[in-house]
């Protein structure tokens, strides 16, 4: 039949009312605007053969026309309608369908969470919804997207959206003047960065556990596994688990020769549920850690960089002098920082200068000025060993009054006699304050994302960035 036939015989099963029949022929050659005209015709009462129109005007992609159609049958604000609009990415009128009626609200935003994943336009739409007042709906939109992750067990992508999550609770606090909702949304920020590293680092020993023979380092999967366990002592996330961690840790404990450790892990375990594929594993290393010596092996232990103290591998503190381990975000292990605040009378304004200025001095040759002026404090703090460097003089000289963590506090001529490259600074936005960090080791790098404020061994973030583009951690491009 030619096309001319097709048409007289579409018009013919019209008026002989057979409209099955008719709307046969228009779908078959796509005939949307005379699929609409029909509609436009047919009375209202004819229901079934409006539905056909509507849902084949809508498999035909002529979104328009189906609204139209659907209008027409009272189906205005119906699920319906609302899949439409989420069919043909007509997100606007999705959303203006669903702030009429909420109980839509799963129908539309875990679609859209999914196609702005696809079409890599989170951030944007995040912004968006930020800008247009609707912090809500980011909100939403991405709850839903970690918590498909997590059930897909693509624990690299929950903590990218956790990450994410975090920074609007940031955002928020940032742009608005109210103290007191600030605290609130401060520790949501402190919240759901923490599930956004633990999330990152568990992928790690998901994949472990998954496939017990790839090819992750036993000191990365040490490390990543101790951070974990630290990370989740009174946390319960979905999908993380425990045994996982514990079992991941005992294994690498026993070959990295830190048997004490690997004793205390295995006991732990015996506390949990088992899976019964390892339980052979948990009853046989907990036989032969008996014959094993009962300390650890020392290289494991972990230095403090600002007292000197060794401490078990395992914590994330130190026990001497309360110092807060700083972990690389890649393979977790320790890095030679110190986190150092400013005294009282100094701003981050003028502190960023004094760094500045200490780079320039550090390129010239020792200038006698600048000699001088290190006599003088050297003086002042009475008589000390002049060879040592004055942030290294205050760590060794710093007493800590209090049973808690104490950042040491440096003056404006500590500031200036450090070299700029050994000095970290994380300009967090408003309300957080900026944070300070000096390298203890120069020969040992760190990277610090301009981004996500998460410090790298430098060698290892380079690798990460040539592979992907982009900070491991937060996914922001670089360069
Ligand atoms: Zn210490
Ligand atoms: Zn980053």
């Amino acid at each position: 039949m030619s096309i001319d036939e097709h048409k007289v015989a579409a018009e013919l099963y019209i008026s002989a009312e057979e409209f099955d029949r008719s709307i046969d022929i228009m779908v078959h050659n796509c005939w949307t605007h005379m699929l609409l005209e029909l509609g436009r015709h047919t009375d209202k009462a004819e229901e079934t053969v409006l539905s056909r129109i509507g849902d084949e005007l809508r498999k035909l992609g002529d979104t328009e026309s189906a609204v139209e159609i659907y209008a027409k049958l009272g189906k205005d604000m119906g699920p319906d309608m609302v899949s439409l609009h989420v069919e043909a990415h007509n997100w606007d009128q999705a959303f203006a369908l669903v702030e009429k009626n909420p109980i839509f609200a799963p129908l539309v935003y875990l679609p859209y969470a999914e196609w702005l994943a696809e079409n890599d336009k989170f951030v944007e739409a995040q912004k968006a919804f930020l800008k247009g007042g609707r912090p809500e709906r980011a909100f939403q939109v991405l709850q839903m997207l970690t918590e498909n992750a997590v059930d897909e067990q693509r624990f690299q992508d929950a903590g990218h959206y956790y990450w994410l999550l975090s920074r609007q609770y940031l955002n928020i606090a940032s742009n608005s003047n109210e103290n007191s909702q600030n605290d609130k949304m401060i520790n949501q920020y402190n919240l759901y960065d923490k599930y956004a590293s633990i999330y990152y680092a568990y992928n790690a020993i998901h994949r472990y556990m998954e496939d017990p023979f790839m090819s992750y380092q036993p000191e990365t999967l040490f490390n990543i596994s101790r951070f974990l366990m630290n990370e989740t002592k009174n946390i319960h996330l979905k999908g993380v688990s425990k045994f996982a961690i514990l079992y991941s840790l005992s294994k690498q404990a026993l070959t990295m020769r830190a048997f004490k450790l690997a004793r205390q892990i295995l006991t732990k375990l015996q506390q949990l549920r088992i899976p019964s594929e390892y339980q052979d594993y948990v009853d046989l290393a907990s036989l032969s850690i008996r014959a094993k010596p009962f300390h650890d092996n020392e290289d494991l232990l972990s230095m403090c960089y600002r007292c000197l103290t060794y401490n078990s591998p395992v914590v994330q503190t130190c026990i001497t002098c309360n110092h807060k381990f700083i972990f690389s975000h890649i393979k977790f292990e320790i890095l030679p920082l110190i986190e150092f605040q400013l005294e009282d009378n100094i701003s981050d304004t003028e502190a960023l200068k004094l760094i500045q200025n200490s780079h320039d001095e550090s390129k010239s040759k020792q200038s006698e000025n600048k000699s001088q002026k290190m006599n003088t404090f050297i003086l002042d703090e009475e008589s000390q060993d002049q060879s040592v460097d004055p942030f290294t003089y205050k760590l060794m000289n710093f007493e800590n009054k209090e049973n808690s963590y104490q950042p040491i506090k440096v003056n404006k001529t500590i500031l200036q006699s450090m070299s700029t490259t050994s000095i970290i600074v994380c300009k967090w936005p408003k309300p957080l304050k900026f944070k300070y960090y000096r390298n203890v080791l120069p020969g040992f790098l760190v990277t610090n994302c301009q981004n996500c404020f998460k410090m790298f061994h430098s060698d290892e973030y380079e690798v990460e960035v040539l592979r992907f583009g982009y900070c491991p951690f937060c996914r922001t491009k670089t360069g």
